[in-house]
């Protein structure tokens, strides 16, 4: 792509009421722009790393043997008068009324909806397991929309859910989505510690929310240090054997979330292994059995021919939020330091002298030889002085910068950056090319 053909308005200054740096930084390197509180437009930059975290958790989800459907953004209230969450569910719904005087609404979340969906098509135990996901927009009209993208109104969620035929069999359709996530945070670089998180009226302990540590996060959250280092296990698990230990490891130590929050129980943990910190929730998790299943009558027949409600659990990701935690986590003086998975361009080639007949061949040169090795690459072929061109390049945070300038070039060489570390090395082209690729 060539920067003089793309749509990329950058800002010298974040305007003054982005108050976190990521919400200033995707402001600054032209990824979105704000249309109404809490609502934005996806600039071409921002969009192309929202498609990647969005394919890399639709990814993960496939692995873990969920199946992706797209439910509408407009639901029938009917629907939520059938669950008895219509009122209750209070001010954050957008509630619509259409020309027939019907009353709809722009779904915050979609149990209902899914719950309908199974209910007119599986009957039997047989179907089962079953976990349903869609990648969908959400509206919640949020008291207080702020953060950017960290607390939107109109926002991008991933929404999964399981349908069992037993309590024990949802519990391993719980650990799959459990597992799934850890794989799906560490692909994006993200260290997310999962969290027991508040059940509500349900009860139960099976809910865990998943936690970015950041200064600027909005939970206060208690945890057990070395569980931010654990990592993930990887795609190699066996996804319908026993991921019981999987999880056990990982929720034997402590770790909660303010209204889950344990004092006696976290004073147990070693002194100097206790963390208490500020945390983004980037997913969250829930058994909540026949909470919908039970009222919107979604009964399968049993292997003894009885029906019986089916055993629910929903699995969301805040895929729009994750980028906002993405950048906090990784960013410098100068911008956003994307994590190779969900950089919008894998390399960024700088013409410092675009016109000169040398520096032009060698871009021309370069940039068919990435893209031929199927990498990404954003071409620098404007006229801005280099130092501009450096500073958009540090902002946008690409893995990679090639510098071409007629100096280095005249001897045979360019430069290569990583902006992750800073390192920088001259080198010939082909050599460049070479490590690039
Ligand atoms: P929060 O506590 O931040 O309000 P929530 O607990 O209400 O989030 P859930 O209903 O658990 O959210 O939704 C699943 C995921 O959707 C959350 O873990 C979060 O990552 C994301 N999410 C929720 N609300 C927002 C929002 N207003 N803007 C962006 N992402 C959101
Ligand atoms: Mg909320
Ligand atoms: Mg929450
Ligand atoms: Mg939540």
């Amino acid at each position: 792509m060539r920067l003089s053909r793309y749509f990329l308005p950058t800002l010298k200054e974040a305007p003054s009421d982005a108050q976190i740096v990521s919400h200033q930084l995707m402001l600054r390197a032209g990824m979105i722009k704000q249309e109404a509180a809490g609502i934005y437009a996806w600039l071409p930059l921002g969009l192309r790393v929202l498609k990647k975290v969005e394919q890399i958790v639709r990814e993960e989800m496939n692995r873990a043997g969920a199946v992706e459907l797209l439910m509408p953004t407009i639901q029938l209230a009917d629907l939520w008068r059938e669950s008895g969450r219509y009122e209750a569910y209070g001010d954050e719904m957008l509630r619509i009324v259409d020309r027939h005087k019907r009353d709809l609404l722009y779904g915050p979340t979609a149990e209902e909806v899914v719950t309908d969906i199974f209910r007119a098509y599986v009957k039997s135990y047989k179907d089962l397991p079953l976990n349903l996901y869609n990648i969908q927009w959400k509206f919640r009209d949020e008291r207080r929309p702020r953060f950017g993208v960290m607390r939107g109104r109109e926002f991008l969620m991933k929404d999964a859910y399981s349908f069992d035929l037993d309590e024990a069999s949802a519990r391993k359709a719980y650990n799959r989505m459990f597992v799934a996530y850890l794989n799906v945070f560490a692909r994006m670089g993200l260290k997310a510690v999962p969290m027991r998180a508040d059940t509500g009226p349900i009860g139960g302990d099976l809910s865990h929310e998943f936690i970015i540590l950041a200064d600027t996060g909005e939970s206060q959250v208690f945890c057990h240090k070395d569980l931010v280092e654990m990592g993930a296990p990887g795609p190699d698990v066996d996804w319908y054997g026993d991921l019981q230990p999987l999880v056990d490891q990982r929720t034997a130590l402590y770790a909660a979330t303010e209204e889950m929050h344990d004092e006696a129980a976290f004073a147990a943990v070693p002194a100097d292994k206790q963390l208490s910190a500020r945390g983004i929730e980037v997913g969250h998790i829930f058994y909540f059995g026949e909470k919908y299943s039970k009222p919107m009558k979604a009964n399968v027949a049993g292997p003894d021919g009885k029906d019986v409600a089916v055993h629910m659990g929903s699995y969301g990701v805040g895929v729009s939020r994750l980028l906002g935690a993405i950048i906090e986590a990784s960013h410098d003086e100068g911008g956003i330091i994307w994590p190779d998975a969900v950089a919008p361009f894998d390399v960024g080639v700088l013409n410092l002298r675009v016109g000169d007949e040398a520096c032009d061949a060698a871009c021309d040169k370069v940039v068919a030889a990435l893209e031929a090795a199927g990498l990404e690459v954003l071409y620098d072929d404007t006229d801005n002085r280099p130092g501009g061109k450096f500073a958009t390049a540090d902002l946008i945070g690409l893995p990679h910068q090639l510098i071409i300038g007629p100096k280095a070039l005249a001897e045979g060489n360019v430069e290569l950056k990583h902006r992750a570390t800073g390192e920088r090395s001259v080198t010939s082209l082909d050599a460049a090319i070479a490590q690039l690729t």
